[in-house]
């Protein structure tokens, strides 16, 4: 019903970040064989490392990629590490009080407010984005009680009610992860790292957060890191090895896939 007719196929708009989680939600997208329309947001962050990430990808995979320069509302959303610069990024693990500083006010509210408009504008019935068990102690809009609401509100707000679709919303980093390897996805295509340098610091708690969940899953990251958290993989990697099998990554070089030390990622 929410389908228009230059839309032959049903459609999602899919939040992309260029990130690992966002990453995974866009494949499964397209493996339901919707037709997919990813949107990213330039909100001012720190870098522009996950945007040029989503826009490869999306080259690569012949989807529609809108960058939706959000830059204007900057003055808005700017006590935050991940937005502005002047302001130390803080190291540690994800969970940890300091991290609070890396909460953009409001963002998934905004953003998602943005994606229903897209999926109304072009008759897709549902919005897709990479909300996750992981994120639910940090981020209250990362939690269900907020997608449920927010997926009312997407049901009323227009003519054309939108679906908001979280799948990973019960599931953990490492859970996330696990499916897309499973779907033989290739993460170098990913960035996580709050700092947009060549290699990835392997301090923040985002990098931190994401090479516990290649750990839990026996696997390595291909991404290339300044600096891992164990001593074994300090190393300087070369620039992200595009893997044809990310499993195969786990046979050949496991070695280095100790530590940091496993962390479950809060759930719920
Ligand atoms: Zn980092």
């Amino acid at each position: 019903m929410t389908q228009s007719a230059t839309s032959p196929v049903p459609a999602t708009v899919v939040i992309y970040s260029g990130g690992m989680d966002s990453f995974t939600v866009l494949h499964r997208a397209l493996r339901e064989g919707l037709a997919v329309h990813a949107l990213s947001f330039d909100y001012g962050q720190r870098h522009a490392r996950e945007l040029e990430v989503a826009a490869h990808v999306c080259r690569e995979l012949d989807v529609p990629h809108q960058v939706v320069d959000i830059r204007a509302i900057h003055g808005l959303i700017d006590n935050s590490a991940l937005t502005d610069a002047s302001r130390d990024m803080p190291d540690g693990d994800y969970a940890s009080d300091n991290l609070s500083a890396t909460v953009v006010p409001n963002r998934n509210m905004i953003l998602l407010s943005m994606a229903i408009a897209k999926a109304v504008n072009i008759g897709a019935g549902r919005v897709d984005y990479g909300a996750h068990g992981g994120d639910h102690v940090l981020y209250p809009d990362c939690r269900p009680e907020f997608v449920e609401r927010m997926n009312a509100v997407a049901g009323i707000a227009n003519f054309e009610p939108v679906r908001i679709h979280a799948p990973y919303l019960g599931s953990t980093k490492a859970d996330i992860l696990a499916d897309g390897l499973a779907m033989g996805l290739d993460y170098s295509d990913t960035w996580t790292c709050y700092l947009g340098e060549e290699l990835a610091c392997g301090r923040c708690g985002s990098c931190r957060e994401r090479l516990a969940a290649f750990t839990a899953n026996g696997a390595t990251d291909p991404l290339g890191y300044l600096q891992r958290p164990d001593t074994a993989a300090t190393a300087q990697r070369p620039e992200a090895g595009y893997l044809q099998r990310p499993d195969a990554t786990a046979t050949s070089t496991r070695s280095d896939t100790d530590a940091p030390e496993s962390r479950e990622a809060p759930d719920v």
